[in-house]
């Protein structure tokens, strides 16, 4: 087989989400955000891997994500929507029971007329500048709501991934002064908020990265493995280049491996001459720049050329791997293309 192979965790998964969960404290309530297809890994394995474990409320970025996550998920499960409701969403938000976070006035007045009755959360902007109510509205509008009538308040910490960083405490106090006196579960933290502390926790977190394995979660375990089979090997003579622009010149005779795989992968082109492949434990560098299908590795040191080799796995993490290309493993997650034959292990597998 040519393709490159993604395997997926889920028993990783789900015990990086158990370990969140469990940090996140007995009374707080643990959901999990599945936007973007669960960071690339696929929104219906994950979200009903996480539901057979306990998670009963998903975070998805937009109304036709949670349509198709309701299609996977079936009834039961609570899909909130991050963008809110947006004009266009109505139809969708009302036949797939989804329950939208409502950024703005005028959504809320959307979301009134177009559909009284049904459930809504309210996203606060407390600094971050992105997505909620901002200070100013939400103090004329709150007088409108009825303490008890949001499923939920929620504002999102811009810099959670810096324990040090003032503007979290900031953050925390414009969240507590915006939602006092309301009367329905509050939620602040992502990943790196749950890590904050208890004071970060309120009565929900809605963690991602880290399930998937990913920093600022230190101890996650890594849910991820990619391998790529070896199509043909080469010995150069000393001086012989490699690749599009000749970027890797031999300098002594060596063997190079050719792999199924490339930027049309998500293995984006900045890592060319810089992240590594493995045979096992052994690591060999990316020789030459990366094409859209292929990879070339220096693979002289090897005994044996094995049929694949790994460019994720444990000693090459995503955040690992993202260093190494000048990004975050946030973008390695949701790069991993729609070409890998996906391969999931079941939690109890
Ligand atoms: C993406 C997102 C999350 C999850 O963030 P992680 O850093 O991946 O844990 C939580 N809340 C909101 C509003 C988000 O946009």
């Amino acid at each position: 087989m040519g393709t490159g192979m993604l395997t997926i965790d889920l028993g990783a998964l789900v015990r990086n989400w158990q370990a969140l969960d469990a940090i996140s404290g007995a009374h707080v309530e643990t959901a999990a955000v599945v936007k973007a297809n669960g960071y690339g890994l696929g929104a219906g394995e994950v979200a009903n891997a996480l539901a057979n474990a306990g998670a009963r409320v998903f975070f998805v970025a937009t109304a036709e994500e949670g349509a198709a996550l309701r299609h996977a998920l079936g009834a039961g499960p609570d899909i909130r929507v991050l963008a809110g409701h947006m004009e266009g969403d109505t139809a969708l938000i009302r036949d797939h029971g989804l329950t939208p976070m409502l950024n703005s006035a005028a959504q809320f007045h959307r979301h009134q007329n177009a559909l009284p009755g049904h459930p809504y959360g309210i996203q606060l902007d407390t600094g971050m500048n992105r997505l909620g109510i901002e200070p100013g509205d939400w103090g004329e509008m709150r007088a409108t709501i009825a303490p008890d009538a949001p499923v939920l308040v929620m504002s999102h910490l811009a810099c959670a991934d810096e324990p040090l960083h003032g503007q979290n405490t900031a953050q925390l106090e414009e969240f507590t002064a915006m939602t006092e006196g309301m009367d329905c579960p509050r939620s602040l933290s992502a990943t790196g908020g749950i890590l904050l502390g208890p004071q970060f926790h309120f009565d929900m977190t809605r963690p991602g990265v880290g399930m998937y394995g990913g920093l600022p979660f230190e101890a996650a375990e890594p849910v991820v493995r990619v391998s790529l089979p070896v199509i043909q090997t080469r010995e150069l003579s000393p001086g012989e280049t490699v690749g599009y622009g000749a970027s890797w010149t031999a300098d002594e005779t060596v063997q190079i491996a050719t792999v199924s795989g490339g930027y049309a992968d998500g293995l984006i082109r900045r890592m060319s001459n810089n992240a590594r492949l493995f045979a096992g434990d052994v690591a060999c560098p990316l020789a030459g720049r990366v094409s859209m299908d292929l990879l070339t590795v220096d693979v002289s040191h090897l005994g044996e050329v094995p049929d694949a080799l790994d460019i994720l796995c444990p000693h090459q993490t995503v955040d690992q791997l993202a260093e190494r290309a000048g990004t975050i493993g946030y973008e390695i997650l949701t790069q991993l293309s729609q070409r890998y034959t996906r391969r999931y292990v079941a939690p109890d597998a």
